[in-house]
């Protein structure tokens, strides 16, 4: 009984601290906190994101590779704030040892920040059309911050963090290991520089070539 109330008196406690700091990182204070979040606009922002520009590149350093994601294209997920539930995912993975990408996530379009979620663990950004989730926090990635194709967005959060269903994201990976869940519109195919992902066969090609999910690229 005591146990029980104590539980109750520390997440009233939680709740109130983060109203009145107006808190958005604030773990476990997500949902109704993070609908603001995604209704934020500044003063002379556009009004949706702008047009992607040119053909999207892979979001990793040139001349290295990714893992594609053990959950091929998946639910890219952040509806309730960015109203992308028909949007789908897909998962690009990395240790970060040699040929493999290092921990830096870039921009496959140029674009503007046009919603942030932040749990005070990770952050997911949306920009350009896509969704990129498991950021670490950094000052760039804030509403209206503009970044052209192949600029850092940031870095990735390794290890396992987060829980399902809660905050902005959450992964099960084992130490050192970090991913980028990329989020886009739901089309037949998406082009990544020379690389086109097909999304109902889930499968990427180059040519002759091809990727299936566990396989890296390129
Ligand atoms: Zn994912």
């Amino acid at each position: 009984m005591t146990t029980k109330l104590k539980v109750v008196a520390d997440q009233s406690i939680a709740l109130v601290k983060a109203h009145k700091k107006k808190s958005i990182t604030l773990a476990g204070v997500t949902g109704a906190v993070l609908l603001v979040v995604g209704a934020v606009m500044l003063p002379g922002m556009p009004a949706s994101s702008p047009a992607p520009s040119g053909t999207p590149h892979l979001p990793w350093q040139s001349g290295t590779s990714m893992q594609y994601g053990p959950s091929g294209v998946h639910e890219a997920g952040y509806d309730p704030i960015w109203g992308t539930g028909g949007w789908k995912a897909v998962d690009l993975l990395s240790d970060g040892s040699t040929g493999h990408a290092p921990n830096s996530v870039k921009a496959v379009t140029g674009g503007t920040i046009d919603g942030v979620c932040d749990d005070g663990t990770t952050v997911a950004v949306k920009m350009g059309g896509f969704i990129y989730a498991h950021l670490l926090k950094n000052d760039r990635l804030v509403i209206g911050h503009s970044f052209s194709q192949g600029d850092e967005l940031g870095q990735l959060k390794t290890g396992t963090f987060g829980t399902k269903g809660k905050g902005c994201g959450y992964a099960d990976q084992s130490p050192g290991w970090f991913h980028l869940h990329l989020g886009f519109p739901n089309t037949d195919s998406i082009v990544f520089g020379d690389w086109t992902l097909n999304l109902s066969e889930e499968v990427w090609r180059r040519g002759n070539e091809t990727r299936k999910v566990n396989q890296w690229i390129p």
